[in-house]
């Protein structure tokens, strides 16, 4: 769904609506499970920035439900979370602050989104209030037992040969994690 600012400058949107699996595109962080619901209201909010320097922005405040699949982060199966969030966010014209450097961005407008083309996405907004949402570990259970880091089973049901108990293959497993985590550059 679009909202487009020609049609909200007439009047404010509402909408109440169930997005198909699919139609909001989380890539490899979740899947979705079932119908997406969302609804809010979209609205045009002008920012006079001088006497011929009004700047449409729209504003879109609303909710969303949905239960999605993540993977365990010991063992990869995956988990199923409900989610759900609200939101109230402002997107300016993409390009609207560009050639205003002394505009700079305060702590209240941290928040702000661009739009471009002249209409917002919804399910660009809802795809990215899902991903914040997601927890930054998921677990399938507290006490999972993960993957075997010498033959890859999965430890929770089906204990493997390799001698785990050997605590210098534990302690060598560990360092080479923390090898491999320090070689990653900082994701964003
Ligand atoms: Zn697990
Ligand atoms: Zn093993």
């Amino acid at each position: 769904m679009d909202f487009k600012v020609i049609e909200l400058e007439r009047e404010p949107i509402d909408f109440d609506l169930e997005l198909a699996p699919g139609a909001v595109d989380l890539g490899d962080m979740a899947q979705q499970q079932g119908p997406l619901a969302a609804s809010g209201q979209a609205e045009v909010l002008h920012e006079h920035r001088g006497p011929k320097d009004i700047v449409a922005d729209i504003r879109l405040k609303g909710s969303f439900s949905g239960i999605f699949q993540v993977p365990c982060a010991r063992c990869v199966e995956p988990v199923e979370i409900p989610l759900e969030g609200s939101y109230d966010l402002i997107f300016r014209p993409l390009g609207a602050d560009a050639d205003a450097p002394e505009r700079s961005i305060t702590a209240d407008e941290a928040e702000i989104g661009y739009y471009q083309e002249d209409s917002l996405a919804l399910e660009d907004v809802l795809r990215e209030q899902v991903l914040l949402s997601l927890p930054v570990r998921t677990l399938c259970k507290p006490d999972c037992k993960g993957l075997c880091p010498r033959c890859g089973a999965d430890r929770n049901s089906q204990p493997c040969n390799c001698t785990g108990d050997d605590p210098r293959w534990e302690a060598l497993a560990g360092l080479r994690s923390r090898i491999e985590s320090k070689e990653k550059s900082p994701q964003s």
